[in-house]
């Protein structure tokens, strides 16, 4: 039976990663990961988070108990407090449902299993591009997916007309999905003005936006800002859903630590949506894990350590900026031709560099540096000194 299966597409970002493995130069590069490193080029964990595992295996009170069907209580509070703010009216109102996930991803697909059961509409539109992963989760998940344009090649910004124009044009009840912050993979945000042009017609229309938070305080170095776009859309009282990730802002990507918050009109439909959503979790996994979660909530709770998380979060932030500096002056510095300011323009760990495939595969084997085909790269894999190794190979692959 088995014999028969034919294997899965070739996956790009894995070929990538293969090509990377596989070379054998001294001063390869992959850009293509989507983990911050230090400036040594190693993955970090961070000291808030060793303190906090100390703490937890000092606490002899924890047991390995299974926890509730949608996680650890007091993990959700916070979370939800985390992204929606401490003053949030909806959860004064006791409106959001806070489901313990899988990080952004496992969030992703339960709020789409859930929404692909109960929503009236069962079409998803996706900014084009976006992470990958979207889709498949999406379609996996049982929903049809279509799109809107986000992103002009020409400008390397925003197209805001054309998202306007989409977004105008879907069936109402559709669901859209946001990226809240560091848009993955072109590092373009719309600014709040044009946010708040999105969210009129998002709700003029009567659409569901879904926004996908993997890397809240990420982008700026703060929390708040980070979430602006999303209390922007919970605050004029109206629905949406939210998947929150632990991996980027606490580095705690192999913990699988996230958050699905559902915010309904009221409280009677939350309990309601609440016990739909433990339908979705219950036969896939039963209940998340402890670990990563107990992490997070022993971090949210202690305002020292919190602060603390706050301190290393924007070093984290900063040093991504840094480099989007360096490598726009190291461009620069070698008369490379175009405009380069989208670097510095664009914010979060990636950047669509405007490097076509060809490019892209000239420099891996000429400079021995990985990025996928689109020319995406991680800002955050980039150090100060590998960026005039990059900037050289940028200034050949374009003046070639
Ligand atoms: N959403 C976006 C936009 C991402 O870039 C990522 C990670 N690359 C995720 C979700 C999911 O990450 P995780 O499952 O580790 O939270």
């Amino acid at each position: 039976i088995l014999s028969s299966i034919l294997p899965a597409p070739e996956d790009p970002v894995l070929s990538l990663i293969f090509g990377f493995r596989d070379d054998p130069s001294p001063v390869k590069l992959n850009l293509g990961a989507g983990a911050y490193r230090t400036e040594e080029g190693k993955p970090l964990v961070l000291d808030v988070v060793r303190r906090a595992e100390q703490h937890l295996a000092n606490d002899l009170s924890k047991n390995k108990e299974y926890p509730p069907f949608s996680g650890l209580p007091d993990f959700n509070i916070l979370s939800a407090k985390l992204i929606l703010g401490d003053d949030s009216l909806a959860l004064k109102e006791k409106r959001v449902v806070t489901v313990q996930c899988l990080s952004g991803t496992g969030s992703l697909r339960v709020g789409a299993e859930f929404l692909a059961k109960h929503n009236q509409q069962l079409t998803v539109f996706l900014p084009i591009p976006t992470w990958e992963n979207h889709l498949s989760i999406f379609t996996m998940a049982g929903l049809s997916v279509n799109h809107f344009r986000y992103y002009d090649p020409k400008s390397r910004g925003l197209d805001f007309k054309g998202l306007l124009e989409d977004l105008g044009s879907a069936p109402s009840g559709a669901i859209v999905v946001l990226q809240a912050c560091g848009h993955n993979p072109t590092g373009v945000d719309p600014t709040l003005e044009q946010w708040e042009h999105i969210r009129q017609i998002v709700r003029s229309k009567g659409l569901l936006p879904f926004f996908d938070s993997a890397y809240q305080g990420f982008a700026s170095g703060s929390l708040d800002l980070d979430a602006q776009a999303v209390r922007m859309f919970v605050a004029d009282g109206g629905e949406c859903l939210i998947a929150q990730s632990y991996s980027k802002n606490l580095g705690l990507y192999g913990e699988r630590i996230g958050a699905l918050n559902i915010v309904c009109e009221s409280e009677n439909v939350a309990r309601i949506v609440e016990s739909q959503v433990i339908l979705v979790v219950r036969p896939m996994y039963l209940c998340p894990p402890i670990h990563g979660a107990s992490i997070v909530t022993t971090i949210l709770k202690d305002s020292d350590m919190y602060k603390d998380w706050t301190i290393e979060l924007k070093g984290m932030a900063d040093r991504i900026i840094s480099m989007r500096q360096q490598l726009y002056e190291a461009i620069k510095a070698r008369g490379t031709p175009g405009d380069w300011s989208h670097i510095v323009k664009h914010i979060g760990m990636f950047t669509f560099t405007g490097l076509n495939e060809e490019q892209v595969r000239f420099i891996a084997k000429e400079y021995h540096i990985y990025m996928t085909y689109d020319g995406r790269i991680s800002m955050a894999s980039l150090s100060s000194n590998t960026v005039p190794q990059l900037a050289d190979a940028i200034h050949a692959a374009v003046t070639r």
